[in-house]
């Protein structure tokens, strides 16, 4: 368990602001996690003495730029147990990794009458990029649905695969619902048939151990700044056997062996997939926030989250009159979605913000989940490491007000 949450607090500086003369209680941590100290100091860093372009120039700077960006390819790789750091590719976050594999690997699988499977509970970045390919090739998307709880319907997914099923796209957890898809399962099933899955991990990294050789994934995407990095960073893990058969996703610098009019040949994994100028000070300072989550332990994490997440839900149920909490599924991560009697997410959101707290409103980019639970929005607490019983307190005084006033 956590011991010295006041000496964790102490790295973000922005938790001790404070809002209309309160101080904030920052429980969107799904859309993204404050920064510690020691990541900002290595952005600084990075401007303030070793700002270089990577892996163009003989000079010692863009050296050094260059082995601080590839030391965190290999934190990384290690970090999710990847077997080389040559499968890690840098993206500007899980939307563009996604956008990669879907253009990329699915033109290469996907063909006219072929079937997709993705599930209900995905987040907008794992449904349009699918549809724009489709746009261009007219395969069919089957989508998963899920039971009353907020869990997946497994036995629909494993109905679901056919002699057309060339792909699954499922996300780990989900942004709203906080369900953790058995993907594990999901990839062994898929892969009894054939068939290779990509999973969208934005909402897994942060919050549980992922293993990608152990899952098996034959894909697995997630974002930096979720996960107490810097912003505009994101990771595509790929299994090399797919990566090298795999046409470029973007062309330009960096990405080729040699150029001419006539033949461009591309460069080796993972550069082919890594056109121009990478943030190459966002990608050294997300090794910080690595090492900020392995210092803490991410089973502490997840304790600590999951302690959070069990205390406040209690509560609300036994407190809150009127409140409706969308994902009930066991082992979820710490996402509170929820609405409470008639009154409109974006009201609630707006009043609580007055009262210090911030959450999210809305329908997260989750519009087709928002149809399956039959509401046009939902208000979203979700914990991070740093989040405290205390907060949970005044999180849940404050949503009794609001309710109370709205009422
Ligand atoms: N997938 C899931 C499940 C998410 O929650 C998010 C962001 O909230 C994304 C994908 C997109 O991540 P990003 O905006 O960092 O690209």
């Amino acid at each position: 368990m956590i011991q010295d949450i006041d000496r964790i607090r102490e790295d973000f500086p922005i938790l001790s602001r404070q809002l209309y003369g309160r101080p904030l209680v920052y429980l969107d941590n799904t859309a993204t996690s404050e920064t510690p100290r020691e990541v900002v100091e290595a952005v600084v860093n990075g401007y303030t003495r070793t700002k270089a372009n990577v892996h163009r120039g003989v000079h010692t700077l863009s050296q050094e730029a260059t082995e601080l960006q590839e030391a965190a390819r290999r934190k990384v790789a290690e970090f999710v147990n990847a077997s080389s750091h040559e499968e890690i590719i840098f993206t500007r976050g899980t939307t563009e990794a996604l956008n990669l594999v879907a253009s990329s690997f699915g033109g290469m699988v996907l063909g006219e009458g072929d079937e997709l499977i993705l599930t209900v509970m995905e987040h907008h970045a794992n449904i349009v990029p699918w549809q724009l390919l489709q746009s261009r090739i007219g395969f069919k998307l089957r989508v998963v649905p899920m039971l009353p709880d907020g869990s997946l319907d497994l036995e629909a997914y494993r109905s679901m695969f056919n002699t057309r099923t060339r792909l699954v796209s499922c996300c780990h957890a989900s942004n709203v619902l906080g369900t953790v898809n058995p993907v594990k399962e999901m990839i062994a099933f898929a892969h009894t048939k054939g068939v290779p899955v990509v999973i969208d991990g934005a909402q897994a990294v942060p919050h549980i151990k992922v293993d990608v050789r152990d899952l098996d994934a034959d894909f697995y995407a997630f974002s930096a700044h979720k996960m107490y990095g810097p912003t505009g960073v994101g990771v595509l893990y790929g299994k090399r056997s797919w990566l090298e058969k795999m046409p470029p996703y973007q062309g330009g610098g960096e990405m080729i062996e040699s150029v001419s009019f006539e033949k461009t040949t591309f460069a080796e994994l993972p550069f082919k997939f890594e056109a121009g100028t990478p943030d190459f000070i966002g990608i050294s300072a997300l090794s910080k926030g690595i090492e900020f989550m392995e210092r803490i332990g991410i089973d502490n994490i997840a304790a600590h989250e999951h302690e959070l997440l069990e205390y406040t839900t209690g509560r609300l149920l036994a407190e809150v009159p009127g409140i409706r909490i969308f994902g009930q599924a066991p082992g979820k991560c710490a996402i509170i979605s929820f609405l409470v009697g008639h009154e409109h997410h974006y009201d609630m959101g707006m009043l609580l913000d007055k009262l210090g707290i911030a959450v999210r409103t809305g329908h997260h980019c989750a519009q087709p989940l928002m149809q399956a639970l039959g509401v046009e929005g939902v208000v979203r607490a979700s914990f991070a490491v740093y989040n405290t019983r205390e907060e949970a307190d005044l999180f849940i005084a404050a949503l009794k007000r609001v309710a109370a006033m709205l009422s």
